[in-house]
């Protein structure tokens, strides 16, 4: 199996000025995967609650997603609430009910054991660390996280840096996590923590990369058409490790093209509500934004 994910499946309930929907499909794991399942085979530990059903189910059956380490549980599956203003970049969280996550214990299945890449998708510190532990080598492991969990369980937190290779997070998470308000020098202050490469999401001003004395700057896809934010960062997590799947090895040329593709599938994702654009998104239109993107920042020499 090429990725192995762990993350959130849930149902989101989302307000923008533009619209609001109830109870759709969501959830960090949800995101990445079908972000990834364009470029290479996925598949995802998490749980879900009785109220999960084969409408949602057929969402990733669909594609080339493994559901084997989907546990089905007992109760609700997690819902997280979310509303936006005009100011996208910038949401207020409405409410998280962890339901079924809060007894979860994560269990890779005994196939899924050696993966390519895994992805430790933004939860408790503590089953990202249960999940590291059950799998063998993978050539690359990235994470995500977030403001919650780097103030309210900072030590699990670092040894779960200590294990990565990638840290992806958003700038204000960046600065949180460093105590740096400088980008430049966040990135320093994370690396000495553990990740070899920080990948800093900014939403509409796009993304940084610094690896070891390597930097790169993307900016976001100018859209017409921006409907709900959610999802992005995990969507582009996905475009990012599903296109460096492919790849033999990570280097510097393979590490900007995979930042494109991520920015690429993360400027489909906003497009709509929830995962409505990626269920239908084909692989002529990602290569077509592709190429848009580099015509967007090509410039001549001196
Ligand atoms: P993003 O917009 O990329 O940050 O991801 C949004 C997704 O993260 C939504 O679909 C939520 O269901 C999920 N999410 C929000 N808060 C949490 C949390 N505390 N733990 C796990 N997943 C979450």
């Amino acid at each position: 199996m090429a990725i192995l994910a762990v993350g959130s499946v849930a149902f989101d309930t989302v307000r923008t000025p533009f619209g609001r929907a109830d109870d759709i499909l969501g959830g960090a794991a949800t995101y990445f995967s079908l972000a990834a399942a364009q470029f290479t085979d996925v598949s995802i530990v998490a749980v879900v609650g009785q109220d999960f059903g084969e409408r949602e189910r057929k969402v990733f059956a669909d594609r080339r997603i493994d559901l084997t380490g989907l546990q089905q549980s007992k109760g609700k599956t997690f819902r997280w609430g979310g509303e936006y203003s005009y100011e996208l970049n910038d949401r207020t969280t409405l409410f998280t009910e962890l339901n079924v996550f809060e007894s979860f214990q994560p269990k890779v299945p005994e196939a899924h054991r050696r993966p390519d890449i895994l992805f430790l998708g933004n939860i408790h510190p503590r089953l990202q660390l249960e999940v590291l532990r059950q799998v063998e080598k993978p050539r690359l492991i990235a994470a995500d996280t977030m403001n919650y969990w780097i103030e309210g369980t900072p030590k699990e937190l670092r040894a779960v840096l200590e294990g990565v290779d990638v840290l992806l997070v958003n700038d204000a998470e960046a600065r949180e996590l460093s105590g740096e308000f400088n980008l430049v020098r966040a990135a320093e202050k994370i690396k000495a923590m553990g990740p070899k490469m920080l990948v800093v999401k900014r939403g509409e001003y796009g993304v940084l990369l610094f690896n070891e004395h390597h930097r790169f700057a993307a900016p976001a896809y100018p859209l017409e058409t921006v409907f709900d934010p959610t999802g992005a960062g995990d969507t582009f997590a996905g475009g990012f490790l599903g296109y460096l799947a492919q790849q033999s090895s990570v280097d510097n040329d393979a590490l900007r093209q995979a930042i494109i593709f991520g920015s690429t599938l993360g400027s489909f994702c906003v497009e709509d509500f929830g995962t409505r654009r990626l269920e239908t998104l084909t692989r002529e239109e990602i290569v077509d934004r592709y190429r848009a993107f580099k015509q967007l920042t090509h410039f001549e020499d001196l």
